[in-house]
């Protein structure tokens, strides 16, 4: 076939951008894996990603032409490419896309020329290698080939809406597609009757898809055209590599030669030998960059959303080392190899590389730690199946080996696979739903099996509908109550009640907000409302303890929540959003979100992150924050059927708490998120936030906690308060104190010098007037004194002094303060073979009734009987006459 040249994927990589550069579009850096705009997507899974609301026309740019090299992730949603890995030539997890973008610019012609042009003239690929496909009602794009490109009939084939249609979601903006694929001739195994480029039989490669936005499509499936209509182009990187490198498969490029050779190196597998090692080894180097990429985005291994993608990719890598024959965490040194490899491009790999290639290490050694236990009890079911003939896993076993074992249900499906068996799945869902029931039953403070099933039962036919969003006061009925976990038809006053009603404005805890206090009133009773939960269901539990008369299941009730405390509430989680997304802005979007906290008078803020926040990064935040709480942006609230969400590609993460619906809290430019929670109904609201506090709280786990609106002033307050207090003490204004208290810390410094220079002196001439009662038992020089005063550390030094003073010989020192007596012992080293300092202490200090010890030099000891100083002055001399 002969294509004359071969490219470095860097080389094809920084072609396409300069190509679409010189041609008027802006070169936009790659955004990251996680998408910022939209926060119904798992990753970004297209180079569009980062433009989505330019397309939509709810955000514009100074430029109307863009390229980009974007990192990619197909694993979730509408796009998941995940099995495909490692058994098909052209399928990544992780890959990179490669696109130029015309907002309302140019259209197809275009399009299809400067694609057309960079493929054959820049790449030199042959156009008789090339084929085109147009949606098949597409008669423009159709036309465009033939005679602008000049392309023949046969070689522009018109396909179905499922192939060359595209659209964002079931509304908005949609319009065909174009796609160019290289046809790598008949394969004589395809059974198809028309072999097109729709046909998976392997002859066809599709390298580039160029998508034209040309319709606005409404609720009820019509179509009308757009004003500006726009283009949206992708080609893979790695199969634009492979092609020009006349290679055959993206696994046999530049860009994974150095990965595959470290993990060939560290199984000692080489390629070529065995097909199944060969997947084995393709999947670890696709993993591997998925892992890499992900944990550079700031994605930390976790159970659920994007966390659990990467628990999953990473798993299933290191299982396919132990495939490999590897027994010890390896990945970590793949992963070094990705960054080697990829960080010319991508330089914040290499940045980050010790933290990401310790994160794979630890969550590898973590998962190796439980796999070997699970593979024995897995293959333990597949001999069983195969004995009796069987071939499907039981959903209750898949779901065991992934509760107790932590295998993916991917990973098990994957193993299975290779024995020729499979698993049902169904049984697996149904298993984890029961699963998911009972975490959601799981009622923090009630902790009692029985409550539990009580409320699941409840669920099953009561619901409260929430109308708190914008009500404080909602007129209701009493459905149930419960005391002491028991079903009750009436309860009294000092009873601790939970009471159900039909609808309620208290808000339930959730997503980090927590549960509205207030107030129930009867006509016969009140109770005080002190936390609010769903411990199943749509139920919502009011708990709390009558404190007037009493209340009776079918009784009309009037709900009401402490605005002021939900107020507060309402700032703080809005401010939360804004910190949230401030914070992204400042330090990078890989600081993700861990959890939060939001109550009436504080808001807590977990996020991933693994150095402490410098303080000029702190003041940028708060600056952004406050900044946007002055332009005072409107908050919306939108909806769509978390059936929809999904769909799309939705996060997953909040399922739980918000049935089927999500919702989308936005505030102007700043800040998007899906939340169910109470929200400003602008910015100003917020007032004022200021952080109080940051640290870490969990390795790669940063905390901030900070105070909004009228909180925040009270803290405020209070430090000057403070400083004002301070600033008495030292008859200073508090703009003076940090020089007047680093004057004092000196001058303090300066005084202990002085007072341990006299120390020193005065010592001195004790010890000399000591060392002058020193007298001679059996040969040697042997002091015992009584140092009056010195205590602790001077009788130390001064035993010091006095060995120093006597040269050779035995000091007994001892110092009365308190009713108490302190003794040291000083053998000068010469000595040391004959008397050793803490055997002559033990012997003496019995004597003063103490305790002591020490090593053969030096030793101290004290007791609580000064009246036997003397008699151990006369003991010590014996002993050393003793010798
Ligand atoms: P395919 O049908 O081969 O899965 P696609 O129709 O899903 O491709 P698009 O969504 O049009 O592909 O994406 C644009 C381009 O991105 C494709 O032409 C291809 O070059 C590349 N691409 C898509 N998915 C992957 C993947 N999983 N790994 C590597 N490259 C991919
Ligand atoms: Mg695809």
């Amino acid at each position: 076939m002969g294509d004359p040249v071969s490219l470095s994927a860097r080389e094809i990589r920084s072609m396409f951008l300069r190509f679409f550069e010189e041609r008027g579009h802006r070169c936009v850096p790659s955004a990251s894996l996680i998408p910022d705009s939209d926060p119904t997507l798992l990753f970004t899974n297209a180079g569009m990603v980062p433009f989505k609301n330019v397309f939509v026309g709810s955000e514009s740019r100074d430029f109307a032409r863009a390229t980009s090299s974007q990192k990619c992730m197909r694993v979730s949603g509408k796009h998941n490419d995940l099995e495909n890995v490692g058994r098909t030539p052209r399928h990544h997890t992780f890959f990179e896309m490669l696109g130029n973008f015309s907002f309302g610019d140019y259209f197809k012609r275009e399009a299809i020329e400067y694609a057309w042009e960079l493929v054959t003239q820049v790449y030199g690929i042959d156009p008789a290698r090339l084929v085109a496909t147009v949606f098949r009602e597409d008669d423009d794009a159709f036309d465009i080939w033939r005679e602008g490109i000049g392309l023949p009939a046969e070689k522009v084939m018109r396909l179905d809406e499922d192939e060359n249609f595209w659209s964002m979601g079931e509304t908005g903006p949609c319009g065909p597609c174009s796609e160019i694929h290289v046809d790598f001739g008949v394969n004589p195994a395809c059974k198809a009757d028309v072999c097109d480029p729709s046909c998976d039989c392997g002859r066809w490669l599709e390298i580039w898809n160029l998508v034209f936005m040309q319709y606005d499509r409404d609720a009820a499936g019509a179509t009308t055209p757009l004003p500006k209509p726009s283009i949206d182009t992708g080609a893979g990187l790695e199969r634009l590599a492979a092609v020009l490198q006349g290679a055959p498969s993206n696994y046999d490029t530049d860009l994974f030669r150095g990965i595959l050779e470290r993990a060939q190196e560290i199984s000692g597998v080489r390629r070529g030998t065995d097909p199944e090692k060969d997947v084995s080894l393709n999947v670890v180097a696709d993993h591997a960059r998925a892992v890499t990429f992900l944990i550079g985005d700031g994605v930390l291994p976790g159970n659920e959303g994007r966390g659990y993608v990467l628990r999953r990719i990473l798993r299933r890598a290191a299982r396919h080392g132990v495939l490999l024959g590897i027994e010890e965490p390896f990945l970590h040194d793949v992963a070094d190899a990705v960054i080697a490899e990829m960080s010319v491009a991508y330089p914040e790999l290499a940045e980050r590389r010790d933290y990401i290639t310790d994160r794979v290490r630890r969550e590898e050694a973590r998962f190796l730690e439980t796999l070997s236990k699970g593979l024995i009890r897995l293959d333990e079911h597949i001999a069983k199946l195969a004995q009796k003939g069987q071939d499907v896993l039981t959903g209750e076993e898949v779901f065991r080996l992934y509760d107790t074992y932590g295998f993916p249900v991917d990973l098990t499906a994957d193993i299975l696979r290779g024995h020729g068996m499979s698993l049902d799945q169904e049984g697996f869902d149904a298993a984890m739903t029961v699963q998911r029931e009972r975490a959601r039953a799981a009622w923090k403070g009630s902790g009692d099996a029985k409550v539990e099933e009580i409320y699941a039962r409840m669920a099953n036919d009561l619901a409260t509908s929430f109308l708190g969003y914008d009500r404080e006061r909602v007129d209701s009925v009493v459905r149930a109550l419960l005391v002491d976990g028991a079903s009750r038809e009436v309860a009294t006053a000092g009873d601790v009640v939970e009471v159900i009603v039909d609808e309620t404005p208290f808000y339930a805890e959730s997503g980090g907000q927590v549960g509205d206090r207030g107030e129930i009133r009867t006509a016969a009773g009140r109770v005080d409302v002190e936390d609010t939960q769903r411990p199943s269901g749509d139920l919502v539990v009011h708990r709390g303890r009558i404190v007037e008369g009493e209340i009776r299941v079918g009784d009309p009730a009037e709900l009401s929540i402490d605005a002021a405390a939900r107020a507060g509430t309402v700032r703080n989680h809005s401010g939360t959003h804004l910190l949230h997304a401030a914070l992204r802005q400042v330090v990078g979007t890989q600081a993700m979100q861990k959890g939060s906290l939001v109550g009436p008078d504080r808001l807590r803020f977990d996020f991933t992150h693994d150095s402490p926040l410098t303080r000029d990064e702190i003041d940028r935040i708060e600056d952004l924050v406050n900044e946007w709480i002055e332009a005072n942006f409107t908050g919306s609230t939108r909806e769509m059927p978390y059936a929809d969400a999904i769909e799309a590609g939705a996060v997953a993460i909040f399922e739980e708490k918000y049935g089927d619906r999500v919702r989308v809290v936005s505030f102007g430019d700043a800040s998007t998120e899906l939340c169910g929670g109470t929200h400003a109904k602008a910015t100003g609201q917020i007032g004022l936030l200021k952080i109080v506090s940051e640290g870490g709280i969990a390795s790669g786990v940063r905390r901030i906690e900070a105070l909004t609106g009228a909180g925040a002033l009270r803290h405020i307050r209070e430090e000057e308060e403070t400083l004002r207090r301070a600033a008495a003490l030292l008859k200073a204004a508090p703009a003076e104190l940090p020089d007047r208290i680093a004057k004092l810390v000196e001058d303090r410094r300066a005084a202990e010098r002085e007072i341990e220079g006299l120390r020193a002196r005065e010592r001195g001439a004790a010890s000399s007037d000591l060392s002058a009662a020193a007298k001679e038992i059996a040969g040697v020089r042997v002091l015992a004194a009584r140092a009056e005063g010195a205590q602790g550390k001077e009788l130390r030094n001064m035993i010091d002094d006095l060995r120093g003073k006597l040269g050779s010989g035995v000091v007994l020192l001892a110092a009365e303060a308190d009713g108490r007596v302190s003794l040291a012992l000083g053998v000068t080293p010469d000595l040391t073979d004959r008397f050793r300092a803490g055997d002559l202490i033990r012997e003496i200090v019995s004597l003063v009734g103490g305790k002591g010890g020490g090593r053969p030099d030096f030793a101290q000891g004290g007791g609580d009987d000064p009246t036997k100083i003397d008699a151990a002055f006369e003991r010590f001399e014996a002993l050393i006459a003793e010798g």
